[in-house]
This record gives C-alpha cells, structure tokens and sequence, in this order.
C-alpha cells in the first residue's frame, strides 16, 4: 500500500480545482483496501472513497482525512453468461457499458457517456437518456462499517432518481453510511429479445454521444449537472423538470462568480473557467439557487457531492 500525503486533490476532480487530501491511498486488491481502513483508523481519521471524481466539488482546503481510490483487482468485468455481468467498483462505467454492448445486450448502452467509475455510477444511480444503471442492477457487494463483506439485493440498495442506500439521497460532504461499493451484478436483456441488432446499439449510443457533444461544455472542466431534476406531481408518478430551464429563465447563463461559470451552453453545467477556486464554484451554485428561488419560487438540490469544510 502506497500512501502519499498532502495529495492535491485538484488532479483527481473532473472539475480540477480541491486542495491537499491528508493521506491518498490507492487500494489495488482487498488486502490493501483494509490495511487503508485501518490506517485511518489508527490516525482517528475519517475516509472518503474516490471514484473517478466526476460529481464531487472538494474544498480548497482540501480534505482532512484519508482519500482511498479503488484499482487493480476492483476494475474486473466477469462475465458470468446470459446476459448477467458482475462488475468491479473501480471499472470505468464506459468500459462496462461498451463491453455490454459489442456482446449484443441492451440496457445500460446510453450510459457509455458519463465520465464515472461503477462504484459511483451506483452510488449516484446514474442515469442518461432514459436508463440508469439501478434498472439494471441485481445486486451490490460491499464492505460494511463492520468490515463484513455483505451481499445487498436490488431492492436494498433502494435505487431511486439520482439516490441510492449508498448516498442516503443526500449529497453532503462524505456523508454516506460507511458502506464500501466493492462490485455489482447486472442482468441484461439481448438486443434481439426487444427486435433489435448489436447495431442498433451501436447507432442509439453514437445519438447520444452526439447529443452531449452538442450541448454540453466537454471542453471545459465541469461535474456533469449541478442541479438534481426537479420532481413535480404525485409523489409516485412526479413528473421531472429540468433545472436549467429555470436557471437561463433567470438570466443566470454565463453569470460567473471569479472564474466559475454558469455554462452559456448548458445552464445547469458550471464550468472552471480557468483557475476558478471551489469556493467560486460553491458560491455559484448557491447564488443559482438564491435567484431561481426568489423568482419561481423553487428549490434546486445539488447533485454534485462536496467533500472538506468550505
Ligand atoms: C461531462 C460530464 C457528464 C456527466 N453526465 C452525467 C449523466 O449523464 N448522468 C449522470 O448521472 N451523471 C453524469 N455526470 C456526473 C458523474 O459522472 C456521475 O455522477 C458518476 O456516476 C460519478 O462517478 P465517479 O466515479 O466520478 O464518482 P465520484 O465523483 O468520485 O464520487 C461520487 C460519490 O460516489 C461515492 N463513491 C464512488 N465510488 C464509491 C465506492 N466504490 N463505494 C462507495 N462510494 C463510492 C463517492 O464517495 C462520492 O460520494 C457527468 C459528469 C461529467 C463531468
């Protein structure tokens, strides 16, 4: 187990901005994932497991405890025939999304997209042009706080929009319930069962890809949506409403707080316009929330997780 102090944090964010982690540990198989845990422990230091870091703001002051970031063992893709897959944490959901695909199953191809690892893809049940990957979980393997390695079903991960059991649907600084994402499995449907050909993915995914080119700020470092869609009507059946339409309804694109920019692309993207701090970034975000509040009287929810004191 390598451990490296006073990591910054910055070159682990999709959004390039965070200060020093205390201790950065990358965990490479089960044995050194413990010996991390432990190593906290003894330092009575909290522990934060990184994905990929594609949906997390951290404080320019960094993070006060030990970082742990999943590899190695943790990025296998078994495939266990029929359609069912099981999936380590640390594999680049792309990877598995493709992967699924050139085998000719529907189910999670759209997802190919989205920049995250499985580990966080399940903690945020990420979702993309109609699938999310809770849909077509079976299961999910993970550490408890105990260290007891424990088997979740579907139903108990509580999979719903943008909330797992993982994330208690909050998105705080690291407040989940101490479980360790450690894999997942998947049943997948063949494309021929809905009348359709390995094509046919192939042609729904390059739609998508072509979509999120055309409008959202790739080029720009960002975390994907700030905001969570609003959800609107019966509690069981809520309608979703997307934030930006709020957001450029109240004049917000392209407003910029230091070097932190409402994306003139996509309202509900900030984007680092080079050298923004986390701070600028936290404080947009909360500045959208304030002027959308006061005119449409609505509350936005940040999907983007905050991680150290701000
Ligand atoms: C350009 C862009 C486009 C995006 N498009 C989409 C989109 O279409 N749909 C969508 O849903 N999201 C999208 N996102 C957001 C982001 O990619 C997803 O939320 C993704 O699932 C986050 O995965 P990650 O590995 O980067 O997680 P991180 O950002 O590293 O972490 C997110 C949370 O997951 C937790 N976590 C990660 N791994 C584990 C684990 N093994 N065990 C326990 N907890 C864990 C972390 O502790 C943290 O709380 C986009 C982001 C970007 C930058």
């Amino acid at each position: 187990m390598v451990i490296q102090e006073n990591e910054p944090m910055s070159v682990h964010t999709s959004f390039k901005v965070g200060g020093p982690a205390r201790y950065f540990v990358k965990a490479s198989s089960m044995e050194s994932l413990k010996n991390a845990l432990s190593f906290a422990r003894e330092k009575h230091l909290p522990h934060f497991i990184l994905g990929n870091g594609t949906n997390l703001l951290v404080s320019d002051k960094g993070y006060d405890g030990v970082v742990i970031s999943l590899a190695g063992d943790f990025s296998e893709i078994e495939d266990l025939g029929n359609g069912k897959f099981k999936v380590g944490a640390a594999t680049p959901l792309g990877r598995f999304a493709r992967h699924t695909l050139k085998q000719g199953y529907a189910g999670i191809h759209k997802l190919a997209g989205i920049p995250g690892t499985l580990g966080g893809a399940v903690y945020m049940n990420a979702g993309a042009y109609g699938q999310e990957i809770g849909q077509a979980c079976t299961g999910v393997t993970v550490l408890d706080a105990g260290g007891n390695i424990r088997e979740l079903s579907a139903a108990e991960c509580g999979f719903g929009y943008r909330r797992s059991v993982f994330s208690n649907g909050n998105n705080g600084a690291g407040d989940d319930n101490g479980k360790i994402i450690l894999a997942a499995t998947f049943q997948l449907q063949s494309a021929s069962s809905q009348g359709l050909t390995t094509a046919d993915l192939e042609a729904e995914l390059a739609e998508c890809m072509a979509k999120r080119k055309a409008t959202q700020p790739l080029n720009m470092p960002n975390a994907g949506s700030t905001f969570k869609r609003l959800e609107v009507g019966a509690a069981e059946t809520p309608t979703q409403v997307a934030p930006g339409y709020y957001i450029e309804q109240a004049g917000l694109k392209g407003y910029r707080i230091g070097s932190a920019e409402v994306s003139t692309l996509h309202a509900n993207f900030i984007v680092n316009a080079g050298g923004a701090t986390a701070q600028d970034i936290k404080d947009l975000s909360e500045y959208v929330q304030n002027k959308v509040s006061e005119k449409f009287r609505i509350e936005l929810k940040r999907e983007i997780i905050l991680l150290g004191e701000f």
